[in-house]
């Protein structure tokens, strides 16, 4: 360990002991599976340097919420949620609050915490994980305002993560993102695109297959852009493959994929493979091209179709799921039909759909809108009618088959599993709370819009 980091350890470990309690850590995470992970590592990071994690704040030491940038809506909550926890401040002045991740590296969310909120001393930006222990010490020492805003490297391999699950693992594989989607704050808020070292990855998802993980879920802005500008460049489909020939019995998600860049390559690795879902989300984000021009996806929408083509044409099954904004700034009711035929055509069997969030600082921000919102509401009420049948009527195909499924959950009311598939469905199956975290055969006996109904068979 660094001769300074170990004397910003032993700096809060003198600072820890001057409380008369168990210093307690609450750590939040808000937005997308990314947040969540960086969220596992604040958590590691704090439990390395004496504190007891906890899930209530009014109990806790520090408090850091660890949030999303992607949409305003979201942010204005955890605002809301910051300005909840003056009372708590107020009772122990002692309290540290921090707000971190992708919504810290907002300039103009820092000037409203400076100026509304002082009682928020830390900000640590996305990927400013290890400037957590020096940037804690010097709040402890008197500083009022503490901010590091660092997203240029990548983590450091060592930091020590709390996993919030003992069966599922989010493994990041790449961060930032170089593709500035006209809408989109994640490249100014997350940097650059740099990947892990294959080794890296493959050390990491081998270490956790053999402490018995079952889904290992690969992250990514774009993990189709995986290994570029790497020392010795490797593409995704590779590094899939690298990771399938791993032993054991699990199954490996990742999320996202651009559309520009996903490859039948892609689809054949997933296919050819053991453990790789059979599904993939490929966010589309709009059906016209002419909006998806104008939202710099570099892609249109026959292209997009054609790995649909190409892929259910060997895999008539096969799974897509897909993001969609609607109203984008210059999105007509015309512009919207082609984000229902687009539905209509893949079949998604489900859809995360948002209304367009003006984020300042993006290209998108500036352009007026010409539909109201009211008609955006009514498109978007539209869209989800559509998408429940289509969701219903794809995922009754499963009827009769058997499927394998990892049980995430145990309802003891209903005495329901509930988990996923690896076509990567949701699915409902009697069980029993020691089901959970272990991947079963289910036979498909019915299937709604959100989630197939299963039945348990025997292990041969
Ligand atoms: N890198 C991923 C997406 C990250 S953000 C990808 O490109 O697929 C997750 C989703 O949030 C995006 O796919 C998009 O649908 C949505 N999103 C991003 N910016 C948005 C905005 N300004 N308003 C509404 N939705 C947005
Ligand atoms: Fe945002 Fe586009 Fe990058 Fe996804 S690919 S993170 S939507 S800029």
């Amino acid at each position: 360990m660094a001769e300074n980091s170990m004397q910003t350890r032993e700096g809060i470990r003198a600072v820890l002991e001057t409380f008369r309690h168990t210093p307690k850590a609450h750590v939040q995470s808000f937005g997308c599976q990314l947040n969540f992970c960086d969220g596992e590592k604040y958590k590691g990071i704090l439990q390395d340097l004496g504190y007891e994690l906890t899930e209530t704040p009014e109990e806790a030491d520090v408090i850091l919420y660890n949030a999303c940038a992607v949409r305003a809506h979201a942010e204005s909550r955890v605002i809301g949620r910051l300005g909840a926890l003056k009372p708590i401040y107020d009772k122990n002045p002692r309290l540290i609050v921090g707000l971190c991740g992708c919504m810290a590296e907002e300039q103009e969310v820092r000037a409203l915490l400076k100026k509304s909120y002082p009682f928020v001393k830390l900000i640590l930006g996305a990927g400013a994980m290890e400037r957590l222990p020096e940037s804690l010490l010097a709040v402890y020492r008197g500083e009022k305002h503490r901010e590091s805003l660092e997203f240029a490297g990548l983590p450091d391999e060592t930091l020590p993560t709390v996993r919030t699950s003992s069966f599922q693992a989010s493994v990041p594989v790449m961060y930032g993102c170089n593709n500035f989607c006209t809408y989109c704050i994640v490249p100014y808020v997350r940097g650059r695109e740099r990947s892990r070292t294959p080794e890296a990855v493959e050390q990491e998802v081998r270490g956790l297959i053999e402490q018995g993980y079952r889904e290992i879920l690969l992250l990514g802005q774009n993990v189709n852009s995986y290994g570029r500008g790497l020392q010795t460049e490797i593409g995704f489909p590779e590094l899939l493959r690298r990771l399938d020939a791993i032993p054991g019995d699990y199954f490996i998600r990742f999320m996202s994929s651009h559309p520009k860049d996903a490859t039948p390559e892609l689809i054949d690795t997933m296919l050819h493979s053991q453990h790789i879902e059979h599904h993939l989300h490929l966010p589309v984000q709009c059906g016209s091209n002419r909006v998806l021009k104008e939202m710099n996806r570099n892609y249109t929408s026959e292209k997009y179709l054609e790995l649909i083509d190409y892929t259910r044409g060997i895999a008539p099954d096969f799974g897509f799921s897909s993001d969609i904004i609607v109203g984008f700034p210059t999105e007509t009711e015309a512009d919207f039909q082609d984000t229902m035929r687009m539905i209509e055509y893949v079949r998604y069997d489900n859809l995360y759909t948002f209304i367009y969030s003006p984020r300042s600082g993006t290209k998108a921000a500036e352009m007026p809108f010409v539909s109201s919102q009211e008609e955006i509401s009514d498109r978007m009420r539209r869209l989800l009618a559509r998408q429940r049948e289509i969701s219903e009527a794809f995922n009754r195909r499963f009827i009769g088959k058997t499927v394998r499924f990892l049980a995430e959950k145990f309802d003891p009311d209903t005495k329901l599993l509930l988990g996923k598939t690896r076509e990567g469905l949701v699915l409902e199956a009697p069980g029993s709370e020691q089901d959970v975290g272990k991947l079963l055969h289910v036979t498909v006996t019915d299937a709604k819009n959100w989630a197939l109904t299963g039945e348990q068979q025997p292990l041969i």
